[in-house]
């Protein structure tokens, strides 16, 4: 029998390209039973990736897709929306994609709020180019270009999106998947820049160096150092060290909308100057 997701997977592309055990099929197929939960049509739904490994699920989903350039997706992503306000537009980035070479694009989208639901599908390490550390690695894990291990501090990326003025933020694994399946759900039902960031294993690149090749130890250690939001509240920060942190971790619903309040400005200014007519409803 079908599965259900298939309605959104060019399956004809199949087997894809991801390693045996990589968590990034997980995130993917998790979006996709929210969408199809969601009602989505391909004709009103666009998927922006990137660059890497995550940026591949562009190849595989069977929606409006733009497989774009490394870093670049959410100023990809921000033009459709604005052209298309009512498509349900979806940004799928890696850590290193997302938070270094796009780490720019990504703050600023944050602090517009415009209306993009953002998914980060953190590994904490560059796959794709051969294993070569990320800004989410940890001090002390080994890469190919950290090999006595990372000296760098690593973004929290939830607090640094916060920070930006991004107005849902949440946290889950792919080893609690309907968790973050959860949040995908409610991402993408927010009325403005949602961010869900996705920690999962690639154990080709990051595990094998960390001496856990074996995914199932991956996800159990992805499991044992995750802690709610609720716990972490009475943690202290050596206790927090080193932990997962989950949940919704910041939520504003009152915050006006870029696209919207652009098009509200920029129709107030052609009203004053021609005494026309309101927003066409297709721009609202
Ligand atoms: S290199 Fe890592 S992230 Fe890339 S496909 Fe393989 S396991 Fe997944």
């Amino acid at each position: 029998m079908p599965l259900a997701i298939e309605k959104f997977l060019h399956t004809e592309r199949l087997p894809h390209i991801w390693c045996p055990g990589c968590g990034i099929g997980i995130v993917v197929s998790a979006f996709l039973r929210v969408a199809i939960d969601l009602g989505y049509e391909r004709e009103n739904t666009v998927v922006v990736s990137g660059i890497g490994c995550s940026s591949r699920a562009c190849n595989y989903i069977d929606m409006g897709t733009v497989h774009s350039i490394h870093g670049r997706a959410l100023a990809v992503a921000t033009g459709i929306k604005m052209a298309r306000p009512k498509f349900n537009v979806v940004v799928f980035m890696g850590d290193g994609d997302g938070a270094a070479i796009g780490g720019n694009h990504l703050i600023h989208a944050c602090r517009r709020n415009i209306d993009l639901t953002c998914i980060v599908l953190n590994n904490q390490v560059y796959g794709m180019t051969g294993g070569q550390l990320s800004p989410t690695m940890a001090i002390g894990d080994k890469a190919t270009t950290a090999t006595h291990g990372n000296v760098e501090r690593p973004f929290d990326l939830c607090r640094l999106v916060e920070a930006a003025g991004a107005t849902f933020v949440a946290r889950g694994t792919a080893a609690n998947i309907r968790q973050t399946e959860m949040f995908i759900k409610k991402g993408l039902q927010h009325p403005g820049f949602a961010f869900i960031e996705a920690v999962l294993p690639c154990p080709t690149e990051y595990g094998r160096r960390q001496g856990m090749k074996n995914v199932v130890k991956m996800l159990d250690d992805e499991k044992a150092r995750s802690v709610t939001k609720l716990k972490a509240a009475a943690m202290s920060p050596d206790e927090l060290y080193g932990k997962i942190v989950t949940g919704v971790l910041h939520e504003e619903k009152n915050v006006p909308e870029f696209q919207r309040t652009y098009a509200e400005s920029a129709h107030a200014l052609t009203r004053a100057a021609t005494e026309k007519a309101p927003i066409p409803e297709e721009e609202k």
